[in-house]
């Protein structure tokens, strides 16, 4: 078995290591004996969605939004008939907000692939924080860091997560990112995936079975010093008087 990773614009869209999620999926295919191939589509190149399985679109400054929207806006059809039919995506944060109807910024409004309902926009106080999620996607909590502008409203989609800690779509909903089909999008870097293997997971099961149909569920993996590394940032910011501290320090 084999599944094909395309990276779109790396060049553009890299914050905070989202370059790591790409490891991530390659490295436990590759302990589970199954091959991967990644293609990095950067800025100006041809995407052959039908030649993939999995797409990562990771997040940017406004300005690298924008540019990465001007391509975007040609291959739009594509991309949305990929994601109808199943295919894998993980959006994070700028690239999130690039999958609905626009992104209003500061300045201008920046178009989006519209292929969720959702829309996002800007307010001058940034959100800054570590994250933690209750999803559906996962037994575990879902660990990361968030750090955005944009406000994301989801309307009736089915968020990615329940914030426990941090701020989520737009400080005061409760909610964090977004699933649609086989897509997550999130405003969570840090970076995602290998904080948070039980999502690559998720991710890598879904691939492979569009592709090749029921395959079992995949082999576990030692994933104990991840278990712990989770475990620890979970008792760190989820512990009563540290919340208390860090909503004072925001306050004043
Ligand atoms: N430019 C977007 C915002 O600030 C996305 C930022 C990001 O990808 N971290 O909302």
């Amino acid at each position: 078995m084999k599944l094909k990773i395309g990276h779109l614009y790396p060049d553009l869209l890299n914050l905070y290591g989202d370059q790591g999620n790409i490891r991530c999926l390659q490295k436990r295919l590759a302990w589970r004996g199954i091959e991967a191939e990644v293609r990095q589509v950067l800025w100006g190149e041809q995407v052959d969605f039908s030649d993939l399985d999995l797409v990562l679109l990771g997040g940017g400054s406004d300005r690298e939004q924008k540019l990465a929207c001007m391509q975007l806006s040609r291959i739009r059809e594509k991309f949305c008939r990929f994601v109808e039919e199943g295919g894998g995506v993980l959006a994070v944060c700028g690239g999130y907000q690039l999958l609905g109807r626009y992104y209003q910024t500061s300045r201008e409004r920046i178009e989006g692939l519209g292929i969720l309902d959702i829309y996002s926009e800007w307010e001058p106080r940034r959100l800054v924080s570590n994250s933690i999620l209750k999803s559906p996607l996962a037994a575990a909590p879902v660990v990361g860091f968030e750090n955005h502008g944009g406000r994301t409203y989801i309307g009736k989609h089915e968020p990615f997560g329940r914030v426990l800690f941090g701020y989520g779509n737009t400080r005061s909903s409760g909610q964090e990112g977004v699933i649609y089909r086989n897509v997550i999008g999130t405003y969570l870097h840090g970076p995602l995936l290998p904080k948070n293997p039980q999502i690559c997971d998720v991710l890598l099961q879904r691939a492979l079975e569009r592709k090749y149909g029921p395959v079992g569920k995949l082999q576990s993996l030692a994933d104990g010093l991840e278990r712990r590394a989770n475990d620890m940032i979970v008792e760190r910011y989820c512990d009563g008087a540290y919340v208390m501290r860090e909503r004072l320090q925001r306050f004043l």
